[in-house]
């Protein structure tokens, strides 16, 4: 096994002919001819045992990892390899998003079946296409890309020769204050960025007919699942005005629950606002209908965060509309831990308890049927 952190033996082939493998020192020489290795907080990237992080006096260093697996996270035959690629970044950065924290660096671990190293019919490879969508979201918020591992994966894929893709995703990032799950308190009122319910509605419509999403080879906007837009210049100006956060990896109902339970306290929702993907898809029960969509859906990648009643949040922040969504409220025995007002704030209709029913949506969608 190579580490992309590994020096080069001299006398290696840099470039492959069409139409065969890329060997594994290749693939590494190609990732790191590509890959911007330095940046603000890295002391050395590329180029020996371990990278060298130095953070400022001050701040604290934000890590998180997050496995991308073929047939639990993306299909080969749904996903373009750049929106894979895109998407594995992705998460991670919302993570560091969600901590107010400011990226520093990543480390990208792969585990791929030969055949997508090989370039197929004189275009690029299937791991070339990944690393394009990989290095354009790293490009667009100035991550390098610091270290890393390949192996060749084992196993069957449900399609085409050969084993199923994998990918791990370590982002690090430097924060002076952390944005915790903790910090919220009762009265703090509930606002999320942008809308929800987007990515789950564009997976459903992924489902449905993948062929058409075949082109979507760059990040593009109006793609909530396949493109998601980590939230980086809004977690940054949140430090000054939050008292909690968490990204919407999992949905509305499941990570206000973790923010319930790390806080103390309850959760009343009185609004949501909806993406329009999510408006036009035909309800056939909970799961599809708009509502369950925003609250349930996940993948949105967008925050949610806690503010007290006394701090001014702008309508926007860094150009992304914020949406005040509830309110934080003591708990209270037999009451559950968050209920929704079904006709909204001001008709004072009831309140309904809300369970957590995210995380596991592709089961739910039956990606692995
Ligand atoms: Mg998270």
């Amino acid at each position: 096994m190579l580490s992309v952190s590994m020096t080069d033996s001299k006398g290696q082939k840099l470039t492959t002919p069409r139409g065969t493998r890329l060997s594994e020192l290749s693939l590494i020489r190609s990732i790191r001819k590509r890959a911007q290795t330095s940046g603000r907080g890295v002391a050395f990237g590329i180029g020996d045992d371990c990278a060298l992080i130095r953070p400022r006096a001050g701040e604290q260093i934000a890590a998180t990892t997050d496995f991308s697996l073929e047939n639990v996270h993306f299909r080969r035959d749904w996903h373009p390899p750049e929106s894979v690629g895109h998407r594995c970044l992705a998460r991670g950065l919302s993570d560091l998003a969600a901590m107010g924290a400011r990226p520093v660096g990543a480390l990208l671990s792969l585990a791929l079946p030969p055949d997508l190293t090989a370039s197929g019919d004189g275009g690029p490879s299937w791991v070339e296409r990944f690393m394009d969508g990989f290095f354009a979201l790293a490009a667009a918020h100035k991550v390098p890309l610091i270290g890393g591992d390949t192996a060749q994966s084992p196993g069957q894929s449900s399609v085409g020769e050969g084993g199923l893709a994998l990918a791990d995703v370590v982002l690090l990032g430097s924060v002076q204050r952390p944005l915790l799950r903790s910090g919220a308190k009762a009265g703090d009122l509930i606002y999320v960025t942008g809308t929800l319910g987007g990515a789950a509605a564009e997976l459903l419509a992924l489902e449905r007919d993948p062929v058409s999403f075949r082109g979507l080879n760059a990040a593009t906007d109006g793609h909530p699942h396949l493109y998601p837009e980590p939230r980086i210049a809004v977690g940054l100006r949140l430090a000054s005005l939050a008292t909690s956060a968490i990204d919407l990896s999992d949905g509305l109902s499941t990570d206000l629950r973790h923010v319930c339970e790390e806080s103390g306290l309850a959760a009343e929702i009185h609004d949501l606002p909806v993406h329009s993907l999510a408006l036009e898809v035909e309800a056939k029960d909970w799961a599809t209908s708009a509502v369950g969509l925003a609250l349930d859906g996940g993948e949105d990648y967008e925050l949610l965060f806690t503010a007290s009643p006394r701090t001014k949040v702008p309508a926007k922040i860094a150009g992304v509309p914020i949406h005040c969504i509830g309110e934080m409220k003591p708990t209270r025995r037999g009451r559950a831990p968050i209920q929704m007002r079904v006709n909204g704030r001001k008709a004072g209709g009831r309140l309904v308890p809300v369970e957590p029913q995210g995380w596991e949506h592709f089961r739910q969608y039956k990606l692995l049927s």
